[in-house]
């Protein structure tokens, strides 16, 4: 089957721009084109286009090695309203950050961008007696807006690693999902995962968060508790020390090397 064409991205205006917590910002993103923005899933993502010098993009560039493309996970889209929001984690300072985290700090009402998607991930399992969400600041968006539409009594845990105290968030989520915020250094989430005492049943598992931390949650999920493939979407999000671009290789090659170790 032919597959088909992605959308061409389109050119929003920043409409607002505040602080959520400390080190993440809510961009309100508005253009005409969300009117009939395609439909989308839980944790659909799209991507925001930069110029070489990490400026945004507000015209397509001429060829696509002028681009650099950074992914964001729509928190929230309302066609009516013509608006989609979409939560950035900071991090780093002054040459450290990339272009999407120094644009979230500094981004103005009116100014525009261009985005291209949607694209969706492996959603949750459907099939499960409790779930398990897990992820850092850059899956936080995606885990807030799973919990907001699960069933009210499901059972689980939701386990999410932040830069600070400060970065807990006001979650809507079942009451029987235990959320467990972790602060410290990235390998601190999986070792927190595998503490908690793990219950009886199928479970649904979710995780999202940086490449090394997602290697022990995998070897965690698939090799020490056995949970099925079809029971789990395990991904990274991003990789210390490595650009969007850069993680993109390591994770095709990380995902062929487990393939091949099957
Ligand atoms: C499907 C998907 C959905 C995503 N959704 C979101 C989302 O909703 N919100 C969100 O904040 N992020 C999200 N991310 C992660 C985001 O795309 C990356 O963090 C991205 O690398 C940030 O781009 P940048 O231009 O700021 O930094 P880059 O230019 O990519 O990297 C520059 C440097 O910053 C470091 N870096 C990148 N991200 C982080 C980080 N989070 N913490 C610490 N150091 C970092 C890199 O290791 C590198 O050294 C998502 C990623 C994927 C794959």
């Amino acid at each position: 089957m032919k597959k088909q064409a992605p959308p061409r991205p389109v050119c929003l205006r920043v409409e607002k721009n505040s602080e959520l917590t400390p080190n993440m910002r809510r961009i309100v993103l508005t253009g005409e084109a969300l009117l009939d923005y395609p439909e989308i899933t839980t944790s659909a993502y799209v991507k925001l286009l930069f110029d070489l010098q990490g400026q945004p993009l507000s015209a397509p560039p001429t060829s696509k090695d002028d681009v650099l493309m950074r992914t964001y996970t729509i928190r929230a889209l309302d066609r009516q309203n013509k608006t989609m929001s979409i939560d950035m984690a900071l991090h780093g300072n002054g040459s450290e950050d990339g272009p999407a985290s120094h644009w979230a700090k500094h981004a103005q009402p009116g100014e525009q961008i261009l985005i291209a998607g949607p694209g969706k991930t492996k959603p949750l399992s459907e099939n499960y007696d409790w779930v398990l969400f897990a992820g850092d600041m850059t899956s936080l968006p995606a885990i807030s807006a799973y919990l907001e539409r699960l069933p009210k009594h499901t059972p689980g845990y939701a386990v999410i690693k932040i830069t600070s105290e400060d970065d807990k968030q006001a979650l809507t989520k079942p009451e029987n999902v235990a959320l467990v915020w972790v602060v410290g250094d990235e390998e601190e989430l999986a070792d927190t995962v595998a503490q908690l005492p793990w219950p009886e049943g199928t479970p649904a598992i979710w995780a999202a968060c940086e490449f090394a931390a997602m290697r022990g949650l995998r070897t965690l999920f698939r090799e020490q508790r056995q949970v099925a493939h079809s029971q789990i979407y395990i991904s990274s999000y991003w990789r210390q020390g490595r650009s969007e671009d850069q993680h993109k290789i390591d994770k095709r090659k990380d995902a062929e090397a487990f393939a091949a170790d099957k």
